[in-house]
């Protein structure tokens, strides 16, 4: 295991602080959610995204209080995290976030810029979930949420402060996860109900602008 500097100021330790905080966050946020998104999945799925999203980073969270904080980088903290997802949730989602945090775990560097962080960990987690789910916009998945974040990243505007950067990244995956409402499914379970899933809000969309929105804090907070 790589191990960050003892320098509160050195990039590295920022971006390990910061993962650990936005990963930490999602796992409140969709504690708090989970029967919102369990009744979004109910719609137009099986109803169990909730508590699978719930139970696998319950699990993540907990792994997290347990390390030694400061001793490990922000790319092994996103792997171990996909590593628990992929072990602990069942169904799609399971599969799908945890490789996606394990690849973007993967891409970054041992000593990550906080600045580039958040396009190198949403480009990373995009190429996974599309590749792994054969996904593409518009399928009325989770990448209706991220492909906007990582869009609204990359047109910023030159020397852009990352926190403003990531608080219209997480504008533009709230509004792609709404946009996911008059689609047909073309992914997943939803599928099975072709035009009768049109008029509901993708599960997967929703959880992953949650994801996007606490990342936006995290940076907020510093
Ligand atoms: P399951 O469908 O196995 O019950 P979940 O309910 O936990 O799993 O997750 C459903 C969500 O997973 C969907 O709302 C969608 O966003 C996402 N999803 C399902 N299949 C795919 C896929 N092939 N590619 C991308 N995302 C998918
Ligand atoms: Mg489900």
């Amino acid at each position: 295991m790589t191990s960050a500097t003892d320098d509160p100021a050195d990039p590295g330790r920022r971006s390990a602080a910061i993962v650990r905080a936005w990963l930490l966050d999602w796992a409140a946020a969709v504690a708090e959610r989970r029967t919102w998104l369990g009744d979004l999945d109910a719609a137009i799925g099986d109803g169990d995204h909730g508590i699978n999203l719930d139970r696998g980073l319950a699990a993540v969270a907990a792994d997290l209080r347990d390390a030694d904080q400061g001793a490990t980088t922000a790319g092994e903290t996103l792997a171990a995290a996909g590593r628990r997802m992929m072990g602990v949730v069942g169904g799609a989602s399971g599969a799908l976030y945890g490789r996606a945090l394990v690849r973007a775990g993967e891409a970054l560097s041992g000593s990550p810029d906080p600045a580039t962080l958040p396009e190198v960990v949403l480009a990373a987690a995009i190429d996974a979930i599309a590749s792994l789910g054969k996904a593409l916009p518009g399928d009325k998945t989770m990448l209706d949420a991220l492909v906007p974040a990582l869009g609204a990243l990359r047109t910023g505007p030159e020397g852009e402060p990352p926190a403003h950067a990531c608080m219209r990244a997480a504008a533009a995956a709230g509004a792609g996860a709404d946009a996911t409402v008059p689609l047909v499914a073309r992914k997943g379970r939803a599928s099975y109900l072709g035009e009768r899933s049109v008029g509901h809000r993708d599960p997967g969309a929703a959880s992953s602008a949650l994801l996007v929105q606490c990342l936006a804090r995290a940076y907020a907070r510093g």
